[in-house]
């Protein structure tokens, strides 16, 4: 087991631009997340990444998983060294042309655990981006570990003007609900999602070829369609991406002409359609459509005097709905908040069992809390009644403006 102790004299301005240099760099950044391990996040990272990567497209793979980097075993560099010139590294290369950074490369061995401190784990992947010596790519895939935490939280914060998230999923309902959580970080971090891929949705038998359910199937593609972002397809449960991991031969590379590197090309072909310079501007919105139809869960609304409170951090009391299927109001409770603390409300509201928060300003750091803890954000909200408030959320209709607080 090792520990990393900050070092450390480090020059917050040079690395801005350092940061921003190596930004310039790269046209399109695809953050590669799930809600839940095991979904074969890593696998599609790999071959997604090795996919644009054979089509002539520059392309980097960032293995931000400090845990369980899994991309040098999946790529056959396991125990090779990236060099280091000019206090730059240079990233190691899967043929022809793949360039592939891993904290995996920086431990010696593959079984070793490490132990970083939130802090730590940020001025690594800022290191990963902005000291790796990239060149200009058209794409860089970022594979985060899975969840919500501190690196995908890094990564999106650092990359976002260029970045979309692609979400892996499976098709059983409960990494379906995890995954619900990524879309809600997204959202609240204004990360554009490219859009979900269900992997392991039906399974190759590797007698007769065909797919076979033995998983109910649709789950990412129905929650897609709720959610209202796009639906990249589905990649069966296959042996041969079993067996390629294991044996270290990328599939996409190795089993190129089956029906499943296929469904790889034909997601590919949809990921390279989508651009930085196509994103729509956000200040733009005007009306907030919910999180989802079907969100039931608990809305909260800061309030004073029964009233939309724009102090959200000092309101005297939050009025909390329950919402059920299709928009519908099933109970609205007035909770009084805890003494004033920073950072306590993100916590307690999620401990009350909140999955969205309808506010007029919040600060930045309450926003990201509340992302880490897979509660929906929406600022800026306009009215005075809360019920309206939330009627209007639910129907897509709540006008918001800037977000501002009166504190
Ligand atoms: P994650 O990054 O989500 O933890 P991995 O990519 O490491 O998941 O995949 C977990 C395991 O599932 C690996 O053994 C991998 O080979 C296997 N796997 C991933 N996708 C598929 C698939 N579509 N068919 C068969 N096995 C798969």
């Amino acid at each position: 087991m090792s520990t990393c102790e900050q070092d450390d004299q480090r020059n917050p301005l040079l690395e801005k631009v350092a940061m921003i240099e190596t930004l310039k760099q790269i046209d399109n950044i695809l953050i590669v997340v799930s809600g839940k391990g095991g979904v074969g996040k890593s696998t599609v990272a790999v071959n997604l990444a090795l996919s644009l990567s054979l089509k002539g497209f520059r392309t980097g793979i960032l293995d931000v998983d400090i845990h369980g980097p899994s991309v040098p075993k999946l790529l056959n560099l396991n125990g090779k060294i990236p060099e280091v010139k000019n206090e730059e590294i240079i990233p190691l290369v899967y043929p022809p042309d793949l360039r592939v950074m891993s904290m995996g490369f920086l431990l010696q061995g593959t079984d070793q655990a490490v132990i970083w401190r939130g802090p730590l784990k940020y001025n690594m992947i800022k290191d990963f981006i902005a000291n790796v010596k990239w060149g200009k790519l058209d794409y860089l895939v970022v594979d985060c570990p899975p969840g919500t935490g501190d690196e995908p939280l890094s990564v999106s914060q650092f990359l976002k003007e260029k970045a979309h998230a692609v979400i892996v999923t499976t098709p059983q309902h409960v990494a379906t609900i995890d995954v619900a959580k990524c879309i809600t970080f997204c959202r609240h971090l204004d990360l554009p999602m490219a859009g979900i891929i269900e992997n392991m949705s039906g399974f190759v038998c590797p007698h007769c070829g065909k797919t076979v359910d033995i998983f109910s199937k649709g789950g990412g593609e129905l929650l897609a369609t709720e959610y209202n972002v796009p639906f990249l397809g589905s990649i069966p449960l296959d042996p041969d991406i079993a067996k390629s991991g294991d044996e270290e031969q990328p599939y996409v590379h190795y089993y190129p002409q089956t029906a499943t590197a296929k469904v790889f090309e034909e997601i590919v072909a949809k990921i390279a359609k989508i651009r930085t310079e196509d994103r729509k501007d956000p200040e733009k919105t005007e009306l907030t459509p919910p999180v989802s139809k079907n969100d039931r869960g608990k809305i909260a609304v800061p309030t004073a005097d029964r009233k939309l409170c724009a102090h959200f951090g000092h309101c005297e009391a939050f009025a909390i709905f329950e919402t059920g299927d299709n928009g519908t109001i099933l109970n609205e409770t007035y909770v009084n908040p805890p003494p004033h603390e920073p950072g306590l409300l993100p916590e307690w509201l999620s401990g009350q069992g909140v999955t969205c928060v309808l506010a007029g300003g919040m600060g930045s750091r309450a926003k990201e809390l509340f992302a880490a803890k897979g509660v929906h954000v929406v600022t800026g909200a306009q009215g005075e009644n809360p019920r309206s408030i939330v009627e209007d959320y639910l129907k897509g209709a709540l006008e918001t403006g800037a977000n501002t607080c009166d504190h």
